[in-house]
């Protein structure tokens, strides 16, 4: 995706109150993120233990959400709906995205399993295991690769178009 600046995923979060722009607090350094090897922004919150952030690109403008881990536990070996491997280094966690405009103002979300760092861009782009001899390993690399933005555009999409 094209490189964005801080104040880009600020401006980019469709989801959020003034007060959740303003307290959005990013790890790191925004310029040292590996743009060119994402296919969407994820982050948690430096401060907030329990938000973190999403942003792709939909029809060319950056649109971003702000997700807040939820209570509740997904059962063991839940699996990501983004990046879809099934073999993943890190926790599966379920995160609550609000709607936007009325809806979310009174209270309705959208949900979705996500890893629980949005390691996502990391997990697809590793190269898939199989005991057949004639797999193509980077055809299928390529492909989890191109589902992983999909998914993660059509998740943001539903919860922009309010579907
Ligand atoms: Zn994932």
């Amino acid at each position: 995706m094209h490189a964005l600046t801080e104040a880009q995923i600020r401006a980019s979060l469709i989801n959020v109150t003034q007060s959740e722009r303003r307290n959005l607090t990013l790890p790191g350094d925004v310029s040292d993120t590996p743009w060119d090897a994402l296919q969407f922004y994820g982050a948690r919150d430096r401060k907030l233990a329990l938000v973190g952030y999403v942003v792709v690109e939909l029809d060319g403008i950056p649109t971003g959400l702000l997700l807040r881990q939820a209570d509740a536990r997904p059962r063991s070996r839940a699996q990501c709906a983004w990046c879809a491997d099934i073999h993943l280094p890190n926790d599966v966690l379920l995160f609550t995205a609000k709607r936007v405009g009325d809806a979310g103002r009174r209270g309705d979300t959208v949900g979705t399993l996500a890893c629980d760092r949005f390691q996502c861009n990391e997990n697809a782009r590793r190269r898939p295991t199989s005991t057949y001899a004639d797999f193509d390993v980077e055809a299928a690399r390529q492909s989890r690769i191109g589902s992983l933005r999909t998914h993660v555009e059509d998740f943001v999409r539903g919860v922009r178009d309010g579907l």
